[in-house]
């Protein structure tokens, strides 16, 4: 905070920022790695595919790409985001649960493996496979409606939830069994069922309903036809603390005491973690602008709300963050803590990051940092009021005892601004040929 207040990338001028701890993130991918191979038998395939949408900046998924860990994408704009970061097609899964005619030709062309969500999609994956052969690794995905969590946006495995083959409604279960029996190319199995507030032991058996279908479908087939399960990604975060629970190993102790089969060498492993690998990697930062009280409440307006922490302010009590206070030189404050509200820049009143939160007394210049939003926080800019998309910049020591940053994104202009919201076509609705101005 000090140094990044120090090079000026935070001030006045830069009232927001968001900062990514790069030794932190490759320790989050060594710790996937190694918590998995602690339990696969030796020589296991294993691919860890960053869910891209957890945080989709090319750097990102460079370094991340660099650590050993490849992309799962679900998007012509995801898939362009692993491409620009050059993440190997053999090292991407694509899964998105709208995929058009063209989005799957070129996935298939690229040799990217999919799943297919449902059985429109996989006809047309019957006629391209017919026009032309791919070395696509394929799949389908299944939904085991095991129920939900603590919290149903983010619940995949509900009865009805809008994911995948669900399994056991009437007749799903055998179409799925000689979906893979009339194609021989169907090699793959794909189940997610985690997410935010989805308990390990719910995780850890869809992994284990996944599992048992893809034996039942190889020894229905007479051969180990589905050579691959993915089982998704989806563990929860702690955002109480500086704690990282549940860790990796325990998942995967827990996945190997549940599963024993899926480690034993037999099925090669896909998994896709997102919000895990990058959420205690990312802080935004930001100015408090103005400091008030109204009501007898105090209230510092600072420059992070909606835009940058849109879940938060929309559904505060599914996803409370952490708020520290620090001075204008970017000193941790202390002292008597002061119940405040510290609310963001957008024009409506809920546009709160946190409401009556004890916290040492936020005063005007000083700055308000939410931690833990390094996934699905301010590098999902919601372009509200037409706030900018802040800076990111990702840190690390210099080895000389300071800090060295790194331009990840940069803060989006005035004139990116107006751009994206058609500012070339200007005259278009006024000069549009009507009966009137002919
Ligand atoms: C979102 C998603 C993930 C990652 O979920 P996290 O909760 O961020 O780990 C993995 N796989 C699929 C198919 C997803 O939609």
């Amino acid at each position: 905070m000090r140094a990044a207040v120090e090079r000026g990338l935070l001030g006045p001028a830069a009232p927001v920022v968001g900062l990514l701890d790069v030794a932190g993130i490759r320790e989050s991918a060594a710790s996937l790695r190694a918590a998995f191979d602690a339990v696969l038998a030796p020589g296991t395939p294993v691919l860890h595919a960053f869910a891209v949408k957890a945080t989709p900046l090319v750097p990102v998924l460079r370094l991340l790409d660099a650590e050993g860990i490849g992309a799962e994408v679900a998007s012509p704009g995801e898939l362009a985001l692993a491409r620009a970061a050059g993440v190997p097609p053999a090292r991407t899964v694509l899964d998105s649960p709208a995929k058009t005619p063209a989005e799957l030709r070129e996935a298939l062309v690229l040799g990217i493996a999919v799943n297919a969500d449902n059985p429109q999609e996989l006809e047309r994956i019957d006629a391209l496979m017919r026009s032309a052969p791919s070395r696509s690794p394929l799949g389908i995905r299944v939904n085991p409606q095991l129920g939900g969590g603590s919290i149903e946006s983010t619940s995949t495995a509900t009865a009805t939830s809008k994911f995948g083959v669900a399994l056991r409604d009437e007749g799903a279960r055998e179409w799925v069994v000689r979906a893979y029996l009339d194609r021989p190319w169907l090699t793959r199995l794909h189940a997610h069922t985690g997410s935010q507030g989805i308990p390990l032991p719910l995780m850890a058996r869809g992994a284990a309903e996944t599992y048992a279908l893809a034996e039942e479908i190889n020894a229905r087939a007479g051969r180990r036809q589905i050579d691959t399960l993915d089982i998704g990604g989806g563990l929860p975060v702690n955002f109480a603390s500086d704690a990282t629970t549940p860790t990796y190993a325990r998942y995967a102790r827990l996945l190997r005491e549940a599963v024993p089969g899926l480690f034993d060498g037999r099925y090669g492993l896909v998994t896709e973690f997102g919000r895990s690998l990058l959420a205690k990697h990312g802080t935004v930062v930001a100015r408090v602008e103005y400091a008030k009280s109204a009501g007898g409440r105090r209230v510092a307006v600072t420059h992070a709300g909606v835009q940058v922490a849109t879940r938060t302010v929309y559904v505060p009590a599914a996803w409370p963050l952490r708020i520290v206070a620090y001075d204008a030189k970017g000193r941790p404050k202390s002292g008597t803590e002061v119940v405040q509200d510290v609310a963001g820049p957008a024009c409506f009143a809920g546009d709160l990051l946190a409401e009556a939160r004890a916290l040492p007394r936020l005063d005007q210049g000083d700055y308000a940092a939410a931690l833990d939003t390094g996934a699905y926080y301010f590098a999902h800019h919601y372009a509200y009021n037409s706030l900018a998309r802040p800076g990111i910049y990702g840190f690390a020591p210099d080895g000389a005892g300071g800090t060295a940053f790194a331009t990840v994104r940069e803060p989006q202009t005035l004139d990116e601004i107006v751009a994206e919201a058609g500012g070339a076509h200007a005259s278009a609705l006024t000069t549009l040929s009507t009966p009137e101005n002919r």
